[in-house]
């Protein structure tokens, strides 16, 4: 597509899809789309700084500045709880639960504090525990490595600096966290309960 198609085609696209795109969908986008962006935000009177979400989907992070993205979300009270004093983290609840002939098996995301982090390891373990024995063979080889895996990302909750899990959310949020970064209530949204 040239440039003029891609103009056009942004010109009649919905202010939310324009703000999707930008703090959500823009990585890999050509450097010449950021301008027509930018004057489509510019011609409706949008928040300038949401040019600065498709920047940052299109940059390359260090560990360290991924860090300090994430404490824009490490900083925020628990959704699960509302503490306020511990800082975020993120874990995966692996779960297994069987129905003698068949199995489901998931993986859910959550950021909370410590806590409330260990809490849902725990639950995924026992349920998998209790439920990932009634299965069909597949499942019972999995069974126990999906309880090791609560067990492994557990270690990781209350550790101080941001975990892996929080990190590699926080690159694929990183859009929205730079436009978004000076308010708490789309930060929160951004935190509350993912299932991946
Ligand atoms: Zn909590």
């Amino acid at each position: 597509m040239d440039l003029k198609d891609i103009e056009k085609n942004y010109e009649r696209k919905s202010d939310e899809e324009i703000i999707r795109i930008a703090t959500t969908d823009a990585y890999g986008l050509r450097p010449e789309v950021y301008a027509i962006i930018e004057n489509e935000l510019k011609k409706r009177n949008l928040d300038h700084k949401i040019i600065g979400g498709v920047i940052a989907q299109n940059k390359e992070y260090t560990k360290d500045e991924l860090e300090v993205y994430s404490n824009n979300l490490r900083n925020l009270p628990c959704p699960i709880c509302g503490n306020e004093y511990s800082k975020l983290n993120a874990t995966i609840s692996h779960t297994v639960a069987s129905f003698i002939v068949f199995s489901t098996y998931s993986a859910k995301l959550t950021i909370a504090c410590p806590s409330c982090l260990d809490y849902r390891n725990n639950n995924a373990m026992f349920s998998t525990a209790m439920l990932g024995w009634w299965a069909p063979s597949a499942a019972i080889f999995k069974t126990p490595l999906y309880v090791y895996r609560n067990y492994k990302a557990k270690k990781q909750n209350s550790i101080s600096n941001a975990n892996d899990t929080l990190l590699s959310f926080t690159l694929a949020k990183i859009g929205e966290i730079e436009v978004y970064k000076n308010d708490r209530e789309k930060l929160k949204e951004i935190i509350k309960l993912v299932d991946i």
